[in-house]
Parts: C-alpha cells; structure tokens; sequence
C-alpha cells in the first residue's frame, strides 16, 4: 500500500439557538441574547474542528469519543474536548497540519470576535498562529441560520503523520 504521509479530515456541526446559554464559538463568550443548545456547552466551532482532526488521523469521531450521554461531559469546555482530541491524534502518531473553520450565521455578527477564535484554536491543536483561521459567513436570511435558528461550522484539517 502506498504510504499516506498526509490526510484531509472535514467536520461539521449544529446546535441550536435558544434562550438562556452563554454564546460560547471557538471557546469565546460573545455578548447576546440566546446561547448554543447541548450537553457541552454547544461550541460548534470547537465540535467541527475536532470532528476534522479526528477524521483526519482516520478516528472516531467526537460523539463516538465523548457521547452526549455521559455525564463526565455534562456543561463541558470544549476548549478541554479539543484538548482531549489533540492527544488522541497525538497518541494516534497524527498531528495537524492547519485547519480551517467556517461559521454561518447572521446575527451576532462574529467579525471582532474572529481572531480570538483562530488564536484559541491554534493554541489547542499546537499550530502556527497562521495555521488556525476561523471566518464568519453570513446567511443572507436563508434557511436554519438565516433565521436564527442555530448556527453552523464546518472545519477542515490537513493533519500529517508525525513519524514521517
Ligand atoms: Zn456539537
């Protein structure tokens, strides 16, 4: 078999909005009136990366790892959960590479908020501050984010294998 020295991994994830949440996206608290729903504390950004990483190094994914039933992850920092999944990966003999998350989603606006996530998630999964970029697209008013509904990240991840 030929060697697969590289591998991209996608993610993606959705909770949705509701009334009394913190609005935690890529482990920042943004100031408004409804929160991300689930039994961690609903960070699409910090899901959808991992499921990417996680996919990546040829893993289960974040649900197989961390099930929404177990009471060990009940109101959970997924900024923790990242760090669970880096050493996974590590373990695995994968590290990644750069990653990518897009956020849609129309209200709030995520722009000021955008750098203080990719410099989270750089730090978490050990990239080059370059190397972990979060962007905000907005909806348009279309469909589940449009309305207000949820919000959606999708990730990528190049990760490598480490003992290359
Ligand atoms: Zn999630």
């Amino acid at each position: 078999m030929i060697p697969q020295p590289m591998r991209v991994g996608q993610g993606v994830d959705i909770h949705p909005l509701v009334e009394g949440r913190p609005l935690i996206l890529g482990g920042v608290t943004i100031p408004f009136d409804r929160g991300l729903d689930g039994h961690s504390d609903g960070d699409v950004v910090a899901h959808a990366a991992c499921d990417a990483l996680l996919g990546a190094a040829g893993l289960d994914d974040l649900g197989t790892h961390f099930p929404e039933n177990d009471p060990a992850f009940e109101g959970a920092s997924s900024m923790d959960l990242c760090r669970q999944v880096a050493e996974l990966v590590a373990a695995s003999g994968w590290a990644a590479m750069n990653m990518t998350v897009t956020i849609l989603c129309d209200e709030p606006r995520l722009g000021d908020h955008v750098g203080q996530m990719s410099a989270n998630l750089a730090g978490v999964f050990a990239l080059e501050p370059a190397s972990a970029r979060v962007t905000a697209k907005a909806a348009e008013g279309l469909g589940f984010p449009g309305r207000g509904e949820g919000i959606l990240a999708i990730a990528v991840c190049l990760a490598v294998a480490a003992d290359l």
